[in-house]
């Protein structure tokens, strides 16, 4: 095999794409190939794609023109589309033009090596089998040393949610073993990680046949106690007890869940096939309070979905102003082939899946910012990430409660926890100063 060559990768989309990312990183070393961070000196490029939503996988449309000019110039490069578009549309892909030589889907990254070699005799590579067993649970992903790993947990999604294209895309559900996932945090620990955030589709479902969510929680938690610990995506239906007291029995489990919602109405919620009912999603949000009173929350809302009416709209207003989220993720619904929604039409107009967004990102901002004033004359604790985007005196970090908190430089390193008492706050972001005193380790003073 050739070796040697250097290889350009560009990732879209959520976490578990950059998780893969550094998998395909550790497959690509393995077989000799040499990253590099520019694409005008790569001999193969490729892009790790999303599909949850159409305007993603326009941008990823267009950016394939640019490789497409690049191969133009330098006719020997192989370009590679990998990940949930390539499982998606890879008819389409290959339709597209002559310059894609791989497709690859989620389950079947260990073949690129192979691929590349077929395709530099000329082949075209397809490989999109989807399997009810890979979790590259052998592989070790390629981080360079820093503050924060993710660490992908399992596969996949078995929850089908009507408007979503991710059990089509990634396949079944399936959780790698306990004792891999914990050993992966040991090492991140004895590197000098400071944080690790557990990722899958719906971690609350995580099970390896012997142990679940609560059971890794508490393991993984307790490998370092000077590491925090987070978690993402929770699916409402899989929240139990046993975990939320779990969260709330380690300090250094993050008080921070991002529980996606997706509508205000009981009506819509069934048509999704989210399994749960608004006065149960709120049940449960109260129980979350009681038992974690420093808890932040975080959704997602779809604005739009086929059938919304303005009473199902409004309810979901409602449901943003019952429960003040931190802060909420928001899409316009999008349809996606396959699904159970597709089926159903896109009858929402436009111009009204647009105000409606409006009124819910206005509504959410001031939301945020209410209780993002609430922390003025707080103490938290922030660790050090690095510097702030606006200045080169300003370092930022973020709070247990995954609250972004910016303030003047002092003497600090970053990966330090330190005490930061806020001054003033918009509705993303913390701004405060340095207190004289050490905060005990992961503690959320109020002064
Ligand atoms: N597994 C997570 C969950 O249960 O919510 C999130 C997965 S999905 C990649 C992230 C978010 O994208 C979803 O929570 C949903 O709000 C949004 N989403 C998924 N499909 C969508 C679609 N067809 N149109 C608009 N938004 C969509
Ligand atoms: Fe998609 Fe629903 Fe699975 Fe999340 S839980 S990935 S929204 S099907």
């Amino acid at each position: 095999m050739q070796t040697s060559r250097s290889f350009y990768i560009e990732t879209y989309g959520c976490q578990m794409n950059m998780a893969d990312t550094e998998i395909v990183l550790s497959i690509m070393h393995g077989a000799g190939f040499i990253r590099t961070e520019t694409l005008s000196s790569a001999d193969i490029v490729l892009i790790n794609t999303c599909a949850v939503r159409d305007n993603a996988e326009q941008r990823i449309t267009g950016r394939l023109g640019d490789f497409n000019h690049y191969k133009k110039t330098n006719p020997n490069v192989i370009v590679g589309v990998i990940g949930c578009m390539a499982e998606r549309v890879r008819k389409e892909l290959m339709e597209l033009g002559d310059f894609i030589d791989l497709v690859i889907g989620p389950d079947e990254y260990r073949k690129l090596p192979v691929l590349i070699e077929a395709a530099d005799g000329g082949e075209k590579g397809i490989a999109v089998k989807l399997s009810r067993v890979e979790k590259y649970d052998d592989i070790i992903p390629f981080r360079t040393d820093g503050l924060s790993a993710w660490i992908s947990i399992m596969r996949g999604c078995d929850k089908f949610c009507a408007y979503c294209v991710v059990p089509f895309t990634r396949g079944r559900e399936r959780s790698r073993s306990l004792a891999s996932i914990v050993s992966e945090v040991e090492d991140l620990s004895h590197r000098g990680f400071k944080e690790a955030t557990l990722l899958g589709q719906n971690v609350n479902s995580y099970s390896d046949g012997t142990f679940n969510f609560a059971d890794l929680l508490v393991k993984v938690a307790d490998v370092d106690k000077k590491m925090r610990i987070r978690f993402m995506t929770s699916h409402p239906q899989d929240m139990s007890d046993k975990l939320i007291d779990t969260i709330a029995s380690r300090n250094n489990i993050c008080n921070y869940i991002h529980l996606p919602v997706q509508s205000g109405s009981d009506r819509i919620l069934e048509l999704m096939n989210r399994t749960y009912t608004r006065n149960q999603y709120l049940n449960l949000i109260n129980r979350i309070k009681k038992v974690i009173p420093n808890i932040s929350l975080t959704t997602d809302v779809i604005s739009g979905f086929p059938t919304e009416t303005e009473d199902d709209h409004k309810k979901t207003l409602d449901l943003l102003h019952e429960v003040e989220f931190d802060g909420a993720y928001t899409f316009k619904y999008s349809p996606r082939e396959n699904t159970k929604a597709w089926q159903m039409g896109d009858d929402v107009p436009e111009d009204i899946k647009n105000r409606r967004l409006g009124e819910i990102i206005d509504l959410q901002r001031n939301i945020s910012l209410r209780r993002n004033k609430t922390m003025i004359g707080d103490t938290v604790e922030v660790l050090v990430e690095g510097l702030s985007k606006k200045s080169v005196n300003e370092f930022c970090g973020r709070t247990n409660t995954n609250k972004m908190v910016v303030f003047p430089k002092n003497g600090d390193a970053i990966g330090d926890y330190i005490g930061i008492r806020i001054e003033r706050v918009n509705s993303a972001t913390l701004f405060g100063t340095k207190t004289g005193h050490s905060l005990p380790q992961f503690a959320i003073l109020t002064t």
